[in-house]
């Protein structure tokens, strides 16, 4: 059965025209989805009740079924879990940062993820299934609705770095983003948009080529070729340099700096050498580095630097020029790093 959050106007239209219903009907329709964010059709009052229950018949206005929520002790991070058609447990975060007044949707594009990543949780997880673009809208309404309902506005922000990798299922991500920067529906402008990839060129190359102009983020990790094949598996299908030049492509199309994310392991890739070696590759490049201490997952040996190491590796990349900050991970004692919530709920002894 269709997921009317994923029809297109044409779509819209075609239906009411088979239905005899006049074409304004459809436009009603789309309101009803994307600007109030109904999940009832019985709430929709100004269409008529058959038309309504035919609406019903063929399609559905939710598919994600909640099966889990947290809330930091602050409850500035709210962590959903779905199970989407099938099965697949999905995860979803909302971040509300007060400070920046920001309230960013963190969303998944998979279920699991199949590039294997050593140190996350959803890589361990396995791989179940890609999500298509309205699965990937209808997060970001249930979170805008968790935002209003904490009292303020709703989500200005949305991040691609849930389950997932955003470029292994492209098609449907960026028919996702567009609908979520339809003035008609959340209206996000690109420079609230972040694609967070771990780098496959070919998928890069087509962003640089769609023209869309979000933001992105490459998951670098390591400094060199060697040490990220060992940290991310499927890397070693993906030459640095080869990724390298497929972002700078990607940045000077779209006008675009593009954030560096490198997730800090104790003993692995945090050594004073290895900031060199990152300053290195990144000089003369615009951008920023993100350094995130690594969140652990239950079940591996890595953990985050002492907070000492952490500065200096951040002085390093400072001292040779190249802007850096820490984010320091939101969420978590709820298991907010991407994919525990679901590992969780498949075994949940191990806690
Ligand atoms: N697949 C994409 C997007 C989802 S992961 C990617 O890899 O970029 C989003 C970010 O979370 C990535 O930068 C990823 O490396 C990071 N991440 C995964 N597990 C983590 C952990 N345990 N601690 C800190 N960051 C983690
Ligand atoms: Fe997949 Fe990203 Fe996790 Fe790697 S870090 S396994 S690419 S979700």
């Amino acid at each position: 059965m269709r997921h009317w959050l994923e029809a297109g106007s044409g779509e819209l239209a075609a239906f009411m025209a088979e239905t005899e219903e006049p074409a304004w009907r459809a436009e009603q329709f789309r309101c009803w989805l994307h600007q109030k964010r109904t999940g009832d059709f019985a709430a929709m009052k100004n269409l008529p009740e058959t038309l309504r229950l035919r609406l019903a018949e063929a399609g559905r206005l939710r598919v994600l079924d909640e099966r889990d929520s947290r809330s930091s002790a602050d409850g500035l991070t709210r962590k959903l879990l779905f199970a989407a058609p099938g099965e697949a447990l999905v995860e979803c975060v909302l971040i509300i940062e007060k400070r920046r007044s920001r309230r960013t949707a963190c969303l998944s594009c998979m279920a699991g993820c199949p590039l294997g990543c050593r140190f996350c949780a959803t890589g361990s997880g396995g791989f179940v299934r890609n999500l298509s673009g309205g699965e990937m809208v209808e997060q970001a309404y249930r979170l805008d609705a968790l935002a209003h309902g904490t009292g303020k506005s709703g989500i200005s922000h949305v991040v691609f770095m849930g389950m997932g990798e955003p470029l292994l299922n492209l098609d449907a991500v960026l028919a996702a983003i567009d609908r979520l920067a339809d003035p008609d529906g959340l209206g996000l402008s690109g420079r609230r948009i972040t694609l967070s990839t771990a780098g496959v060129p070919e998928g890069v190359a087509r962003l640089a080529e769609s023209g869309r102009n979000f933001r992105l983020a490459l998951s670098l990790h390591a400094p060199d070729q060697k040490l990220r094949e060992w940290l991310m598996p499927a890397a070693c299908r993906w030459p640095l340099a080869e990724v390298m030049a497929a972002v700078d492509r990607f940045a000077a199309a779209a006008s675009r700096d593009v954030t560096y994310e490198y997730c800090l392991i104790d003993g692995v890739n945090s050594s004073p050498a290895q900031a060199g070696k990152l300053a290195r590759l990144l000089s003369g490049r615009r951008g920023k580095v993100n350094i995130i201490p690594l969140n652990p997952v239950p079940g591996n040996e890595f953990r985050p630097p002492p907070p000492a190491s952490t500065h200096r590796f951040q002085a390093t990349l400072k001292a040779a020029g190249i802007p850096c900050t820490v984010r320091m991970e939101k969420g978590s004692e709820i298991g907010a790093a991407c994919g525990q919530l679901r590992a969780g709920a498949e075994a949940p002894v191990r806690e």
